[in-house]
């Protein structure tokens, strides 16, 4: 009797114990979906009419093929999802749908070269939406496969490049955790596992290997070299601790910021205080070239996000004024809103904004600290520029504090221009030079070429700010008027708004 009784308590504890860590795990998992973007309500983009079929955009002005200047009066013919024929006196065959396109610039469809579309398929539209037609997700996960079948099938989406989950090296628990939470994140703690990976990750078909800055020098080296036997590029971060030396020998053929230099420099100088800033910049005005020349020399691309870096100051001591100049509506408010799992966007949880911002002082050490963290990159971006370094656009669209996707990207050419990058440069950058970076047979208006396209109102190569005046955009053989694109927009923030636990009407205008 007394044994039959102990039997049932040890069952009785058994049970409530699993029981404790389903409860845990599927806790944990929501959290996680709703940071990711998971939870909020998926837009059903079959209900937005495009029109498909062969295409003519009439009387038209084009940018050139080296994005120097615009070809007036053009007619432009697309077909199967290429372009057809462009020329001033082409005749449209019957079955033809016309634009009239008198008065309006036509570019090429733009490209977010950094980018983290997460669980959230909503920002595929939000890209479509701005006018951006092909992106590169910097921590691939399986469903991002299944959302670039769909829009290669005929969804509603760009095209999209599909880069590895980020690879660390950390140690401890916590990362393994993570790793079983976040599929996007995946440790690995020896180089004979991170050589697996990369055979991994090559056979599953991501297109390339993203490392980040949390690798030791032994598994970076191992990853780079295994990368380099089987031929699949190694893109991101350049771990912490190693130099430009250590990069150019490893094989890795793009950066993922223009910080991942800056960072590395500011190492080998040996750290920066609030005293020394403006040696900092006088070491790296008389480095940056040398670094450009050799960064050419080995062909490495680096994509840019530059405007982050300009605005985490203002949201460090200045949130709720930061927010209002974005569109914080459209931002998936499972990131937006944070959990327990991870910080969110707003005051009192946001990654950027200090504790400590009631004390002027740290105030004015972190603003002459970012200043001059700005103004490296700015050196550094002219550098590279001058050297003929391909500088990629990206923006790093939800994967840091403030970065909305699509809007974003907007948001980054302007920063360019601010840098010193002429418009035909900066539109190089979003166009032609990410899509070869990315093997893509777009980014530039020619006979053969993939008809990604946006009509704009305005002239970009007059102000950059124009690429804004979206009239209409065409991707993988869909046109969508101003009309539809608006639709997208208002929809998105219908499910975002259903979708809230929290109402952020005081931060948005
Ligand atoms: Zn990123």
């Amino acid at each position: 009797m007394k044994y039959t009784s102990r039997k049932k308590w040890i069952l009785g504890s058994f049970i409530g114990l699993a029981a404790v860590i389903i409860a845990v795990v599927l806790f944990f998992r929501y959290e996680v979906d709703h940071i990711l973007g998971g939870n909020t309500e998926v837009v059903d983009a079959s209900q937005f009419k495009t029109l498909s079929g062969p295409l003519a955009i009439t009387n038209t002005s084009i940018l050139s093929t080296d994005s120097e200047s615009m070809q007036v009066n053009q007619t432009v013919l697309i077909k199967d999802k290429k372009i057809e024929s462009i020329g001033r006196d082409i005749s449209i065959p019957d079955n033809y749908h016309v634009i009239d396109g008198t008065g309006q610039y036509l570019i090429p469809g733009l490209v977010d070269s950094h980018v983290h579309i997460k669980k959230s398929k909503n920002d595929l539209l939000l890209f479509v939406a701005n006018g951006i037609t092909h992106i590169g997700e910097m921590t691939g996960m399986k469903e991002h496969f299944q959302w670039s079948e769909e829009i290669k099938g005929g969804s509603l989406g760009p095209d999209i490049y599909i880069a590895s989950p980020k690879i660390t090296s950390l140690k401890g628990m916590r990362p393994t955790f993570r790793s079983w939470f976040e599929k996007r994140h995946q440790n690995y703690t020896t180089p004979l596992d991170g050589r697996e990976a990369v055979r991994k990750y090559n056979s599953l078909g991501y297109d390339a290997i993203k490392i980040s800055s949390d690798l030791s020098a032994e598994i970076y080296f191992a990853i780079t070299d295994e990368a380099k036997k089987i031929g699949i590029p190694v893109i991101g971060h350049l771990p912490v601790g190693l130099g430009m030396e250590d990069l150019y020998k490893s094989g890795q053929s793009q950066l993922a910021h223009i910080t991942s230099i800056t960072q590395s420099i500011m190492y080998d100088f040996g750290g920066i205080s609030s005293k020394n800033y403006k040696d900092f910049l006088d070491y790296l005005e008389r480095n940056s070239d040398s670094i450009a020349i050799k960064l050419k020399e080995k062909n490495i691309v680096i994509s840019s996000t530059v405007w982050l870096h300009g605005t985490i100051h203002k949201q460090g001591y200045n949130l709720p004024d930061f927010l209002k100049t974005i569109n914080l509506e459209y931002m998936n408010p499972g990131w937006v809103e944070g959990s327990i799992v991870s910080r969110g966007w707003l005051p009192g949880n946001n990654s950027y904004e200090d504790p400590s911002n009631i004390d002027p002082e740290s105030k004015r050490l972190s603003e002459v600290y970012w200043q001059n963290y700005v103004e490296a990159e700015h050196i550094m971006t002219r550098a590279l520029l001058h050297n003929g370094v391909t500088i990629t656009a990206g923006t790093d669209a939800n994967g840091a504090c403030g970065v909305i996707p699509g809007f974003s990207l907007h948001d980054e050419l302007e920063s360019l221009s601010e840098v010193g990058l002429s418009n035909a440069q900066i539109l190089h950058t979003a166009t032609l030079a990410p899509a070869k970076w990315m093997g893509s047979n777009a980014g530039k208006i020619e006979v053969g070429y993939k008809a990604d396209l946006v009509l704009l109102k305005k002239n970009p190569l007059e102000n950059i700010k124009n690429t804004r005046t979206i009239n209409a955009v065409i991707t993988n053989g869909k046109l969508l008027d101003r009309a539809v694109l608006d639709k997208i927009l208002q929809s998105i923030k219908e499910a975002n708004n259903k979708s809230r636990k929290i109402n952020i009407d005081a931060f948005t205008n």
